[in-house]
């Protein structure tokens, strides 16, 4: 069995959509298939709650209108007969009433979650309808029914995997499951989320519970690219990339995964193939335990990178003074990327900075603290690259005119990472493209 999942843009349209069921029934394996919300949906779901935190209706009440308005359009052309048609219509004035209702009930972070949970509500839906319409067999599970977060908002493999199991026996003759992706239950039994772009997340955890052959992620692009395709020009496809590489990438920059996706892959040991609703035949990048190939793979980058610097004496010779930096950091519940020292001095990066005030201020008891906001983290990732040859003289040759802030480089043997300020980032990632992959 596998699992199949695609991104909005893959059902942001009605004849993308229509693609998505092509790709559904070209074989015959037994599938999940995880759907996002329809491009833009939850980007307006959130602007409606937004309205509605605010106590703005009116601005709400337009939004909804706007978005209903959308939907109205996408099923006179996804759909072609009548009956579909008037069904699907049904399911929009069931989700738009809902819709309609809160802008008189008073808000709550509960209500904003049921708010969310409306874009993967409505897109499984109507590709059902439509899978109906085309008379293709198949089952509607409800995330809602299996997917669930502890009270840390932790999904839970094991009750997943125990629910999940008990539905597909239900239907031991369906060979087409859809179901949502990003939305789960949380610990409370309410509707909640995985995150923004969590719908992954979902698929890989869907994966892991069912121990799938493949997890496959269909986007537009034609896998994970050796570098950011949006700032460098000359870019190529991964061919493979081993767990450990995908999860540097992903949480260094690399938008096509979401990072908390990797680790159910690999810990249940499933292969996640990130793979082009556009061009459906290419072979993307594939993501195993095996890394392929040794030596550089790509580079990423990080933006919203903060930088704190402990001077102070007192650290020379003593013991026990990075313990006490790190409690500051962990009391605010503030994580640290990166991180270097010398005798004298301690370095650090974060990227959440919504404690920095008090951070800084308790650590001001240690010595002197300098902050650089404005900093991007460059990762530079590959199997085995620090026992690679050449690379780090190749890595500076290339940086030649670029101030580096901090370098990290033998914290694991798949990473080198670099901080620098913000601006020099464009140029940075094309030199190191041309002085890495000579392209
Ligand atoms: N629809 C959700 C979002 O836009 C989840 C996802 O697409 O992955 O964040
Ligand atoms: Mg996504």
């Amino acid at each position: 069995m596998k699992v199949m999942k695609f991104g909005g843009t893959s059902v942001g349209k009605p004849h993308r959509m229509h693609e998505v069921a092509n790709l559904v029934t070209r074989d015959e394996e037994r599938k999940i298939v995880v759907l996002s919300a329809l491009s833009g949906t939850t980007n307006a779901l959130v602007e409606i709650s937004d309205s509605l935190a605010n106590g703005d209706r009116s601005s709400a009440k337009q939004q909804i209108e706007a978005l209903q308005a959308h939907y109205k359009k996408f099923v006179l052309e996804l759909l072609a007969e009548e009956e579909p048609r008037k069904k699907a219509n049904h399911v929009l004035n069931e989700h738009f009433e809902f819709l309609t209702i809160i802008l008189k009930i008073s808000f709550s972070q509960a209500l904003n979650k049921d708010i969310l949970a409306q874009g993967e509500l409505l897109s499984t839906k109507l590709f059902s309808i439509y899978l109906e319409e085309k008379k293709i067999d198949h089952v509607l599970l409800p995330a809602l029914d299996f997917m669930t977060i502890d009270s840390y908002d932790e999904p839970q493999v094991g009750t997943i995997k125990v629910k999940l199991a008990q539905l597909l026996n239900k239907h031991k003759d369906t060979n087409i499951f859809i179901t949502q992706g990003y939305i789960s239950r949380n610990a409370k039994g309410e509707v909640d989320n995985l995150k923004r772009g969590g719908s992954d997340y979902s698929a890989s955890l869907i994966a892991a519970a069912i121990n799938a052959s493949v997890c496959e992620i269909w986007t537009d692009i034609d896998g994970m690219h050796n570098n950011d395709p949006r700032i460098v020009d000359k870019t190529k496809a991964i061919e493979q990339l081993s767990f450990e590489e995908a999860a540097e990438l992903a949480y260094f920059g690399a938008k096509i995964l979401h990072p908390a996706s990797i680790w159910p892959a690999q810990f249940f040991n499933v292969p996640v193939r990130l793979l082009n609703t556009l061009e459906p035949s290419a072979k993307g990048t594939l993501i195993a335990e095996k890394a392929g190939s040794v030596g550089v793979k790509a580079v990423a980058a990080k933006d919203g990178i903060t930088a704190i610097r402990i001077k102070s004496s007192r650290m020379l010779l003593a013991y026990g003074f990075l313990r006490k930096v790190f409690e500051v950091f962990e009391k605010h519940r503030t994580s640290i990327d990166m991180i270097t020292t010398s005798e004298v001095a301690v370095s650090v990066t974060i990227d959440d900075d919504i404690h920095l005030g008090e951070i800084s201020k308790e650590l001001e008891a240690f010595g002197t603290v300098e902050i650089d906001t404005n900093q991007t983290i460059v990762s530079i990732v590959g199997n085995e690259i620090a026992e690679t040859k050449d690379v780090m003289k190749k890595i500076f040759d290339a940086l030649e005119p670029i101030p580096v802030r901090m370098v990290s480089y033998g914290g694991s043997k798949h990473n080198v990472s670099l901080l620098i300020d913000r601006r020099y980032k464009d140029e940075t990632l094309q030199l190191l493209n041309k002085g890495l992959f000579n392209l």
